[in-house]
């Protein structure tokens, strides 16, 4: 079997098992509360919202940054000009519960400081080229490669794969990867064997994660797993 069928095929079952994820959820105006399935990013709203969901998200359970999200839109402050007058330490008590609160208050302010620069045009910066764009994103102080990715992909529409902690775990333990491979190289190989496409990017990373958390844990549950039969580290 090509790794090319390997990476199709793990994509194929996890999404049978798991069903579709409806990535990226966001914080509903009346309940707030997160909401899947909602088509997300409908415009500048969305891009925002998610960007910041992704700075936030890093470290922690999606619970505890929706937690985060819900009470900064309750209070009216999950849009550019209210998140940049609130002051940094109002901030990191705001998204206390996504943990590390002091340094994800800098990165947000970082990531409004750089939006600033572009005079906050989301259609600008929706025109903008990919690369050029990430680049760009990667050069505000906190933002990495899984954080800038993320923001590509579900914030703006773009076909980058992005890679995290369980990605890096499942497909080691499937023997795919070594485990020494860097960012870039895992986002190299899902690039030339999954064919670039927003759709298939967002759900498979979405469906990663749902893997890596409620079956291919730290202490992975592998007879419940739906893609034991490929897995090389399988316990039995
Ligand atoms: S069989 Fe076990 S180790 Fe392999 S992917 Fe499934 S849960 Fe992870």
């Amino acid at each position: 079997m090509t790794p090319m069928n390997q990476f199709l095929l793990v994509y194929r079952k996890l999404l049978s098992f798991h069903g579709p994820q409806g990535w990226w959820p966001i914080v509903n105006q009346r309940s707030f509360s997160g909401e899947y399935h909602v088509g997300a990013p409908r415009g500048e709203a969305d891009f925002f919202e998610i960007s910041i969901g992704a700075i936030l998200t890093q470290n922690v359970a999606w619970k505890n940054v929706d937690a985060a999200l819900c009470r900064l839109k309750r209070d009216g402050l999950l849009d550019p000009d209210s998140l940049l007058s609130v002051r940094a330490d109002r901030l990191a008590r705001l998204i206390r519960s996504t943990g590390y609160y002091n340094e994800k208050a800098k990165k947000i302010k970082n990531f409004l400081a750089w939006y600033r620069g572009h005079m906050a045009n989301y259609a600008a910066i929706s025109a903008m080229d990919t690369h050029a764009l990430r680049q760009e994103l990667l050069s505000v102080n906190g933002i990495g490669p899984e954080t800038a990715d993320s923001i590509l992909l579900y914030a703006l529409n773009r076909p980058v794969f992005v890679v995290d902690a369980y990605t890096k775990r499942i497909f080691a333990r499937f023997g795919i990867l070594s485990g020494g491979e860097s960012y870039s190289e895992i986002q190299e190989l899902f690039h030339k064997h999954v064919r670039p496409s927003v759709g298939k990017y967002n759900e498979y990373h979405a469906l990663i994660v749902a893997h890596g958390k409620d079956f291919c844990k730290k202490r992975p549950s592998c007879e419940q797993c739906c893609i034991a039969d490929l897995c090389i580290k399988r316990i039995a």
